[in-house]
């Protein structure tokens, strides 16, 4: 029996002390509840999806209720999930669902594909009852980003997710690398990996995947520091959760300020 491990985040970017005590204290909140599902029995995909939903309804986050709006005032989410044992799912562009991670989840366990995006991904939620998105403008003055959780259950289970309301103002039909299996997320054997930050940046630089290809000879700590020793000299802005096989965290930002829980 293994022992369980989770672990949240709440975005990288340029936020203010006052704030971070504010994303703290939601991120916290809501780890506890999670860890203590884990203990229980809960499996990690199952916390992992749990989790983000609850994240995505503070509508403190760039995530769910709290999504910036797009270039034309309206909300366009993406998320992904993925568990150790190699399944995987993902949505983009998704607008009315309240719960994106929830629906990457139906799409890893209900379809053959990996990602729906657009309409295609709303047309899909339909046969499931989700509840719909009601926007919420946050009530802090924010400019921080995408959530994520990572944890491993009583069997050794790794789930990866992360979810996004992408970036402030973004053009319409953009997709960040929150969705994408290998830069957004990533989990196998080896462990599991949430990405946060400037999404096209984290896309060509393969960060997720980067991450689980140096798991297989360091650490968790230690495969975040290379990365973001790499990244120094590409100035990419990012910061990633990470969580090994053998149950050890690591967290890295690039970026001025990260949130996550627990540190
Ligand atoms: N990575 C997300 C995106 O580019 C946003 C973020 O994490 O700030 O869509």
């Amino acid at each position: 029996m293994k022992s369980v491990k989770l672990i949240v985040h709440g975005g990288a970017g340029d936020i203010s002390s006052d704030t971070l005590g504010i994303y703290q204290k939601n991120l916290k909140e809501i780890w506890q509840s999670g860890y203590n599902l884990l203990k229980e029995g809960w499996d990690s995909l199952s916390v992992v999806e749990k989790v983000i939903s609850l994240i995505e309804d503070t509508g403190v986050f760039d995530a769910g209720t709290g999504s910036f709006p797009n270039k034309e005032g309206y909300i366009e989410m993406d998320a992904s999930i993925m568990t150790s044992d190699g399944r995987a799912g993902a949505v983009g562009g998704v607008r009315t669902i309240r719960n994106p991670i929830r629906l990457a989840r139906l799409v890893m366990e209900e379809t053959s594909h990996v990602m729906l995006v657009g309409e295609g991904a709303e047309r899909f939620a339909e046969q499931f009852n989700l509840p719909p998105l009601t926007p919420r403008e946050s009530p802090y003055s924010i400019s921080t980003d995408t959530v994520g959780a990572v944890a491993m259950d009583k069997r050794g289970l790794i789930s990866a997710g992360t979810s996004t309301g992408g970036i402030r103002g973004k053009i319409p039909g953009r997709i960040g690398d929150s969705p994408i299996i290998g830069a957004g997320t990533y989990a196998s054997f080896w462990g599991g990996i949430s990405s946060t930050g400037f999404g096209e940046d984290i896309i060509k630089f393969g960060l997720a995947k980067k991450i689980d290809i140096l798991l297989r000879q360091f650490p968790a700590q230690m495969a975040v520091d290379m990365v973001v020793e790499e990244s120094k000299y590409r100035g990419i802005e990012f910061g990633v959760i990470v969580l090994d096989r053998l149950g050890n965290t690591g967290v890295g930002y690039t970026a001025k300020a990260m949130a996550w829980y627990p540190r």
